[in-house]
């Protein structure tokens, strides 16, 4: 069997979920056994997993697993595994994930690849990117259970039309130190895509002289349905949110399009973003190091440029609608 951890917020579910799900049936494809997804807290319409590969979905629906509980998500998830006999045990690259698959990994004693971007190949040989993504590592896992965390954007969703068969868990055996946490408040950001698994990235950086100048940006990232990011000076000086932060010590983002207005391509940057699919830089100084990294450069003072830019793409939607 093929395990995926199916994470879920208040019964939906992140696309990156879908896109490991996808990732696991390959998996199972090639070995010739199922897809088991495993979700944690209540949701309902589970057997819609199907349409990304699950053939079964085992639910705990236990309302203590409705928010991150790593201890309790671990035991959860390595319970299932034990009794599923799971070969490979699938997550998405993420927060939560961080919390979890090394704790199910010392559980299991099964080995772990974070960040994975290839499936493994028929010796379990996955392929990651190291050293912020100027080169490759080909990881062997040799025990007999393998943890991957998929490196969300990286494989792609394939749609199909079946539906999974949605089990309740048997019993797991939780203690009270299993949720030694209590959250006493959450506040979720809500309406956009998050960084980490967005396709579309506006990303600003001290180029724009301050807070007050961000509008320019929201107007263009509106226009293109793209999520905010910046440069880390931007953050640390509380022109904007930390978690827009991307970079070495920030986020790191694999978007298809990354428009990176401002912003000098300092390496610690690049080191979040470079593995972006199409990078757009545009900057006044024709010696920004970024432009080394662009696909496409344009030389000029943002303050024109993206309003015209924004235009453009308004126009172009109009006139494509
Ligand atoms: P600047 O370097 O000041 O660049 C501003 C750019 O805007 C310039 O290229 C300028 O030509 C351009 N510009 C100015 N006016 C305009 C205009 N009107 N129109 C168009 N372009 C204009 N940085 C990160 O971003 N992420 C990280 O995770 C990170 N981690 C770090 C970790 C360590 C250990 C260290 C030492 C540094 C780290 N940094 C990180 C900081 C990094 O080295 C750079 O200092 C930072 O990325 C620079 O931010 P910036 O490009 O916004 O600003």
């Amino acid at each position: 069997m093929i395990l995926v951890f199916a994470e879920q917020n208040n019964g939906t579910f992140k696309k990156a979920t879908f896109e490991a799900i996808n990732y696991a049936s390959k998996i199972a494809e090639s070995a010739g056994t199922q897809v088991c997804a495993v979700v944690l807290g209540e949701a309902d319409n589970l057997s819609l997993l199907g349409n990304y590969g699950a053939h079964i979905v085992i639910h705990v629906s236990d309302a203590r697993l409705n928010n991150l509980e790593a201890k309790a998500y671990s035991k959860a998830i390595s319970t299932i595994a034990t009794q599923e006999n799971a070969q490979y045990i699938i997550f998405s690259n993420n927060n939560t994930s961080k919390a979890v698959a090394p704790r199910v990994a010392a559980r299991l004693k099964a080995g772990l690849v974070v960040g994975a971007i290839s499936l493994p190949n028929a010796e379990g040989i996955v392929k990651k990117s190291v050293f912020a993504g100027k080169a490759f590592a080909f990881v062997q896992i040799n025990s007999s259970v393998k943890i991957i965390s998929l490196t969300p954007n990286s494989f792609g969703i394939e749609l199909l039309e079946a539906s999974a068969e949605v089990v309740m868990a048997q019993p797991i055996d939780f203690t009270g130190n299993d949720f030694a946490v209590k959250v006493e408040s959450l506040n979720k950001v809500t309406g956009i895509v998050p960084l980490g698994e967005a396709e579309l990235v506006v990303s600003g950086g001290r180029g724009l002289k301050g807070p007050e100048n961000w509008g320019i940006l929201e107007n263009l990232a509106a226009e293109l349905g793209a999520t905010l990011a910046c440069s880390r000076p931007v953050a640390d000086s509380h022109w904007r949110p930390h978690h827009e932060h991307v970079g070495q010590t920030g986020g790191t983002i694999r978007p298809n399009l990354y428009i990176a207005v401002g912003i000098s391509g300092a390496i610690q940057h690049l080191a979040g973003v470079n593995s972006s699919k199409t990078i757009v830089v545009i900057n006044k100084d024709a010696e920004a190091p970024f432009f080394k990294a662009a696909d496409y450069g344009v030389l000029g003072d943002a303050f024109e440029i993206v309003p015209r830019l924004t235009e453009a793409f308004k126009k172009y939607k109009a006139n494509h609608a």
